[in-house]
C-alpha cells in the first residue's frame, strides 16, 4: 500500500523565495485557525503578542536547555517561569517544578517520580499501581503503559466528576498515585481535588492535579471573581500539578510545566549516568535536548500578558463559554455535558445525530472535535471566540435544523453502520483498508458525510476488539508519507 519515500533530499538547496512559495502551499490545507472557526490545537493571544512570542522564540531556537551551564540565561527565563507558577498555584519556598514539552511529558514524569517514590520511598514490591478516573486525559494511560505501572480505571459519577468513593476502593497495598483534572478535557468539569488529596495524604499517597487545561486559566478565572472548586497546592496532600503553558498560557507550542510540592519528589523524574564514554550526563526530563526557543518564548508571554492582562482575557472567553452554553440550552435537543467549570465543554443531543450537527458545521467552516462516550462535540473556547459567538450560533441553528430534515441521510448511515456490522463478521482485513482510506479522505466540508459514517461504525464496532486495531491503521496511515501527500 505505501508507496511512500518517494521524496529525497534535494541536490542544491531551494531559494528562499522556492522555500516559501512551497510551505506557503502546503499550509493552505491546514486548517485556518486564525479565522477563529475552530476549537482546540491552537491557543491565539491576537498578533501584538503573537508577535513578541515569535521574536523571544527565534532569539533561542538554537539554545539548548540540556546544559543550563551554558544557557544561564535560558536557565534564569526557565526558572523565573517555574516561579510564577509555584505563585499562581499557591505553592511555598518547597515548590518547584521543570519545564517540559507538553502536557504529556509533564504527566509522564509524574507518573515516573510515582512509580520511583513507589520503589525507592514506600518500598513497594510489586507493580505500582495509579488510580484513574475514566475522564484522565489518555497520557496517563500512555504513561502507564510506557512506564510498566498498573492503571486503575474508575467509572466518573453522573455528573463527570471523579467517583471518590469509588478510588478509596480501588487503593491497594500496592497504590502509590491518585490523580485528579482541573479541568478534566471531555466535560471541563473539575473533579473533586480536595477529597481525592484529603484521600492520598490519609493514607500516604501521592496526589498529582492534571492541570494541563487549567494551570494558566483557573487562576486568572478566580481572580476575575468566579468562585471555583480550589484544586492547587492551597489543598493539603496535592504533591504534583503538570499545567500547559502552550494551552491557555498562550506561549508557543512545546510548552508546559510539571510542578511539584517539594524537590523530594521531583529528583525522582531526574536521570543521571556518570560513566557514559561520552561524559558525566544528567537530565531533568524525558528529552536529551531541550529547545531553548519555547522557553524563552513561554517566559515572553507570560510577561508580554501579565496578570490582568489573562484576568481580562479568560473574563472575556468566560463570559463568551456562558453565552454558547446558554445557546445550546435553547435547543431541548441539545444537552450540555454536566456543569462545566470553566471555559469548555462538550454537547450531545438525545434526538438528533450529534455527529450530523458535527457534519454541518464543518460544512460552514467550523472544525470541532468529536467525542464518542458519550456522543458529543467538544468546545475548547479561547479569547479568539470571544467575537465568534453569535456566529457559532447562527451556525448552530442551520446545522439542527438540517440534523432534523436529514432523516434520508440518516436511514443510508444505518444501513451503511448495518452492513458493517455484517461485514465485520466475514472480511475484517479489506474492510479495514476500506474504512481507513474513508476516514482518511474526512477533512470536514464535502468529505464530512463520511465522518458521521465513520463515527457511527466505530460506535458500533466499540467492543469488538477491532475498533483498536482500525484506528491504529488509520494512525498509521496519518503518519505515512502517501497520506500527506494528497
Ligand atoms: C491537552 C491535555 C493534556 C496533554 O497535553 P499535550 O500538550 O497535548 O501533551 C493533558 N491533560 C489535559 C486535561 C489536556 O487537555
Amino acid at each position: 500500500m505505501a508507496k511512500g519515500n518517494s521524496i529525497s533530499i534535494p541536490k542544491n538547496g531551494l531559494s528562499k523565495e522556492e522555500i516559501f512559495a512551497q510551505i506557503t502551499h502546503f499550509q493552505e490545507k491546514d486548517i485556518d485557525w486564525k479565522n477563529g472557526k475552530f476549537f482546540g490545537y491552537v491557543f491565539y493571544p491576537g498578533q501584538e503578542i503573537y508577535d513578541i512570542i515569535q521574536e523571544a522564540y527565534k532569539m533561542y531556537m538554537s539554545a539548548n536547555g540540556l546544559n543550563p551551564a551554558a544557557f544561564p540565561g535560558l536557565r534564569k527565563m526557565e526558572t523565573d517561569v517555574v516561579s510564577i507558577a509555584a505563585n499562581l498555584f499557591h505553592g511555598n519556598e518547597a515548590t518547584t517544578g521543570v519545564m517540559t514539552s507538553g502536557g504529556t511529558e509533564s504527566i509522564m514524569m509524574a507518573l515516573l517520580s510515582a512509580r520511583e517514590y513507589a520503589k525507592k520511598i514506600m518500598k513497594i514490591e510489586g507493580v505500582p499501581e495509579v488510580i484513574l478516573p475514566e475522564s484522565v486525559h489518555p497520557a496517563f494511560n500512555k504513561a502507564c503503559h510506557f512506564f510498566g505501572l498498573k492503571e486503575v480505571i474508575i467509572p466518573v459519577k453522573d455528573d463527570f466528576r471523579a467517583d471518590v468513593q469509588a478510588i478509596e476502593k480501588a487503593i491497594t497495598k500496592n497504590t502509590v498515585l491518585l490523580v485528579g483534572s482541573a479541568p478534566q478535557y471531555p466535560q471541563g468539569v473539575i473533579d473533586p481535588i480536595e477529597e481525592i488529596a484529603a484521600l492520598a495524604k490519609q493514607k500516604n499517597l501521592l496526589c498529582h492535579v492534571d492541570a494541563c487545561v487549567g494551570g494558566f486559566m483557573l487562576p486568572f478565572l478566580e481572580k476575575s471573581g468566579v468562585t471555583l472548586p480550589i484544586w492547587d497546592f492551597r489543598v493539603d496532600g496535592v504533591t504534583s500539578i503538570s499545567a500547559d503553558l502552550h494551552k491557555y498560557g498562550y506561549a508557543a507550542k512545546g510548552a508546559s510545566l510539571i510542578m511539584y510540592k517539594n524537590s523530594d519528589i521531583r529528583k525522582q523524574q531526574f536521570y543521571i549516568k556518570t560513566d557514559w564514554m561520552g561524559g558525566i550526563y544528567g537530565s531533568p526530563s524525558f528529552a536529551g535536548t531541550r529547545p531553548g526557543g519555547a522557553i524563552a518564548a513561554a517566559w515572553a508571554t507570560l510577561h508580554a500578558i501579565g496578570e490582568e492582562g489573562y484576568v481580562n482575557m479568560v473574563h472575556e472567553t468566560y463570559q463568551a463559554t456562558q453565552k454558547l452554553i446558554q445557546g445550546i440550552r435553547a435547543y431541548p435537543e441539545l444537552q450540555v455535558f454536566g456543569e462545566p467549570n470553566a471555559t469548555l465543554f462538550s454537547f450531545g443531543s438525545n434526538k438528533l445525530d450529534i455527529q450530523t450537527i458535527g457534519d454541518e458545521l464543518a460544512e460552514l467552516g467550523w472544525y470541532i472535535n468529536r467525542q464518542t462516550e458519550p456522543p458529543g462535540l467538544h468546545c475548547f473556547v479561547t479569547h479568539h471566540h470571544v467575537d465568534k459567538v453569535q456566529v457559532f450560533l447562527d451556525d448552530l441553528a442551520v446545522a439542527v435544523k438540517k440534523a432534523k430534515s436529514f432523516s434520508l441521510e440518516n436511514i443510508k448511515k444505518d444501513i451503511q453502520v448495518g452492513a458493517v456490522k455484517q461485514i465485520n463478521k466475514l472480511l475484517p482485513k479489506p474492510l479495514f483498508e476500506k474504512l481507513t482510506k474513508l476516514a482518511g479522505q474526512g477533512g470536514g466540508g464535502a468529505e464530512s458525510k463520511r465522518k458521521a459514517a465513520m463515527y457511527g461504525m466505530m460506535g458500533e464496532l466499540k467492543g469488538t476488539g477491532t475498533l483498536e486495531e482500525m484506528v491504529l491503521k488509520f494512525v498509521d496511515e496519518l503518519n505515512s508519507p502517501e497520506q500527506n501527500q494528497k
